[in-house]
């Protein structure tokens, strides 16, 4: 009877042991630094900033944006809700009210917000100075000091996620200029406003855009008329479109000039599907340098 109890207690503590044992062993399995208690509450004005501070903030942000997917963001008019999130915020992230001209009225009425520019010194001539990926580091870069500042004990994994962006910048820029390098055409006609002049001067492509900088510059009948006599002059082989712009536009010029229609993405204006899928920086612009690499038929 007492070895009987014995046999029981013994395979007792071996039971319990056990179940102690496994439960810690999966506590130690997930990585407790990168899981804060409080997750630091960022607010982004649109999708660029959205998707950089996601790239590097990761699971320790509670991220939202302001312009809603499927709206285009220059023009966006802030609500009184709008306002109270950014009131809210531990960081506002924006890229720059040269392109965000909204941002200024809601800057304007707030009087302590930990708010961070992650554009401020675009380019004058296109300030979409994302469209490369070196320009999309740069904002990374400062959105990671601004994280670290309000959020020091992640640091190490800020830093490191970082590190992770700026290997996979390395990459894409290494296909843009390998990809872009023996092309039939080097001549971007773009139905859209003008986002790709950046991308356009540092691989060396020739970009003739439909209108200016924002969404609401004026696409004349003119200037539309004007791109389908230099399709047809130089025998453009496809025409590029816009996702939340220019279907329509594009497809007109196509029709008229028998070329193909490929789109561009800005990454600034984000589709309700594209916002679902949580598409990376580094996605759009491979759909991106693929589209390009077609209608311009470039060769590897
Ligand atoms: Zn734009």
């Amino acid at each position: 009877m007492q070895k009987k109890i014995t046999a029981v207690l013994v395979i007792l503590a071996f039971v319990l042991f056990s179940f102690w044992w496994l439960r810690g062993f999966r506590r130690s399995n997930i990585p407790v630094a990168s899981l804060p208690q409080q997750r630091l509450n960022v607010v982004a004005s649109g999708y660029v900033p959205y998707v950089l501070a996601k790239q590097i903030g990761g699971q320790r942000l509670h991220l939202s944006m302001l312009v809603p997917a499927g709206t285009e963001p220059h023009s966006f008019e802030p609500t009184p809700g709008t306002i109270i999130s950014v009131s809210e915020a531990d960081l506002f992230v924006y890229i720059s009210p040269r392109v965000e001209p909204w941002v200024k009225d809601i800057l304007g009425g707030l009087a302590d917000v930990n708010a961070l520019e992650a554009g401020p010194s675009l380019p004058e001539r296109d300030p979409h100075v994302w469209m490369t990926p070196y320009g999309a580091l740069e904002m990374a870069n400062r959105i990671t000091k601004a994280l670290i500042k309000a959020d020091p004990s992640g640091k190490d994994y800020y830093k490191q996620n970082l590190k992770n962006f700026e290997q996979e910048i390395q990459a894409l820029h290494a296909a843009f200029k390998s990809g872009l390098a023996d092309c039939k055409s080097r001549d971007v006609v773009h139905i859209g406003h003008l986002a790709f002049g950046n991308l356009a001067q540092t691989y060396h492509l020739h970009l003739l855009s439909l209108s200016g900088t924002s969404h609401q510059s004026e696409h004349s009948v003119h200037k539309l008329a004007e791109l389908v006599r230099y399709i047809r002059k130089h025998d453009v082989p496809a025409v590029f479109s816009e996702e939340m712009l220019s279907q329509d536009l594009a497809s007109t010029v196509a029709a008229e000039t028998k070329v193909r229609v490929l789109p561009l993405y800005t990454v600034e204006e984000v589709s309700k599907k594209d916002f679902d899928a949580a598409t990376t920086y580094g996605a759009y612009m491979k759909r991106n340098l693929h589209n390009l690499m077609e209608g311009l038929q470039c060769r590897l």
